[in-house]
């Protein structure tokens, strides 16, 4: 005690590329090891008399070269950068170390870490826009402890507190990411959608987009509010596009904040092309859409073994005549409060049952989420009389019956 533990302790970041490591036995901790240095790069053989599944595999497919004996001596690491010893067997495992030491090549044994002049580090890889940012944590001799700083690191960055923003976006050039914010409760969140939110300069923000998160983001992040309201348009599409643009232009890291999914009758695809048209890399983060989350907050699933096997989901009028009509495929449908009376009339005169249920659910995930059920023929006054408002999804189809508000209006 009170001595500093020996062992590896100055951290590196090597480039494996193209360059030989030889890894000394064939089990499972050689196996962990050497499918990670691949991943770099490296040019791997394994020294072993018998190999474990996954070296196997590795050495069938050609992305290892297998020297089928014992550990023979200071030969077998000719034109190594780098060995890696887990033979099992700690006299192998010294006599590696050893002939590594004499050959000056540095050696990692995995059955004593700290014990050779090497180690590997836990690591976590944060893919920022700018590029991969690999942090490492070690404690020498205690691997239990690197990986528990490990662990922290990867909730910060998943929690978007880790600020990841001055990390690579210096004068860098700029960039734009589509997230998908999901229904508008923060744990419904992508990590992805997190990691980016932690590397932006710029938010640009929807109304049904988790605000929560972004209440949560440093002082120096600008958060630009293009929040729509039905028949409220503050910001119109065009603009939206030019602020990605022109943010980016400027070099920011810029993440448009969306509700549910970009792509889900969320002009998404409208705002990648602007920035594609611009040369601004474009990044969309999928996210989980309202169409199927919200209904599933009501406890309605859209579709279910023997009630319905597909869903459509559809806003506005136009399409409603070549819908499929059957209880059995259930219609979800998006930003349908203000045009709802119509679309039920349109709904029935083109095959649908009259008594086929129907729910509205109305701020999916908040505290005051609302459910509304009833039928084609009764939702539209029911809808008035509660005084429905949007935000809401109206799920159409046998599968209302299958929640808890369809199941407490109609006790069997
Ligand atoms: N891209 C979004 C949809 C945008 S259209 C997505 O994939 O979810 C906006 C419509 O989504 C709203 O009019 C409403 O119908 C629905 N919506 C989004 N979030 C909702 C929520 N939390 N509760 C109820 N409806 C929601």
């Amino acid at each position: 005690m009170g001595h500093l533990s020996p062992g590896p302790a100055f951290p590196l970041a090597l480039d494996l590329t193209g360059r030989l490591v030889v890894a000394v036995g064939g089990g499972p901790v050689s196996a962990r090891q050497v499918r990670d240095l691949l991943e770099d790069g490296a040019v791997v053989r394994v020294v072993a008399p018998w190999l474990c599944e996954d070296l196997r595999d590795l050495a069938r497919a050609g992305r290892i070269d297998w020297v089928e004996r014992d550990y023979a001596g200071p030969a077998d690491l000719d034109g190594a950068w780098l060995v890696h010893t887990a033979a099992g067997e700690p006299s192998i495992d010294r006599e590696v170390a050893a002939d590594a030491e004499a050959r000056r090549v540095w050696c990692v044994d995995a059955t004593d870490p700290g014990a050779a002049s090497a180690d590997v580090a836990a690591r976590v890889d944060v893919t920022t826009p700018g590029g991969r940012v690999t942090i490492a944590a070690y404690a020498a001799g205690d691997p239990a402890a690197s990986e528990t700083v490990r662990d922290g690191v990867q909730r910060a960055v998943a929690s978007g507190a880790l600020d990841l923003r001055s990390a690579r976006s210096a004068g860098g050039p700029g960039w734009v990411a589509l997230v998908g914010g999901g229904p508008g409760s923060d744990g419904l969140l992508t990590t992805r959608g997190r990691e980016l939110l932690a590397s932006a300069d710029v938010v640009v923000l929807d109304r049904l987009a988790p605000r929560a998160v972004v209440d949560r983001l440093p002082a120096s992040v600008q958060v630009i509010d293009v929040g729509k309201t039905p028949g409220n348009h503050p910001v119109p599409q065009w603009r939206i596009n030019e602020l990605l643009v022109e943010h980016a232009q400027r070099g920011l890291g810029v993440v448009r904040l969306k509700g549910g999914d970009p792509y889900v009758l969320g002009r998404g695809g409208e705002e990648r092309d602007a920035c594609q048209a611009h040369g601004i890399p474009v990044e969309a983060v999928p996210g989980v859409t309202s169409a199927v989350s919200v209904p599933a907050a009501a406890g309605i699933p859209v579709t279910h073994r023997g009630v319905a096997r597909g869903f459509t989901v559809v806003t506005g009028h136009e399409e409603i005549p070549v819908l499929p009509t059957g209880g059995d495929h259930t219609l979800v449908l998006l930003m349908a409060v203000g045009g709802l009376r119509w679309t039920t009339t349109l709904l029935r005169e083109h095959g649908r049952d009259a008594d086929c249920p129907v729910a509205i659910v109305e701020r999916g995930f908040a505290p005051d989420q609302r459910v509304t059920v009833g039928t084609l023929e009764t939702i539209a006054d029911l809808a008035v009389a509660r005084a429905v408002e949007s935000p809401a999804v109206v799920v159409v189809g046998d599968v209302v019956r299958l929640g808890p508000d369809w199941r407490a209006a109609h006790p069997a």
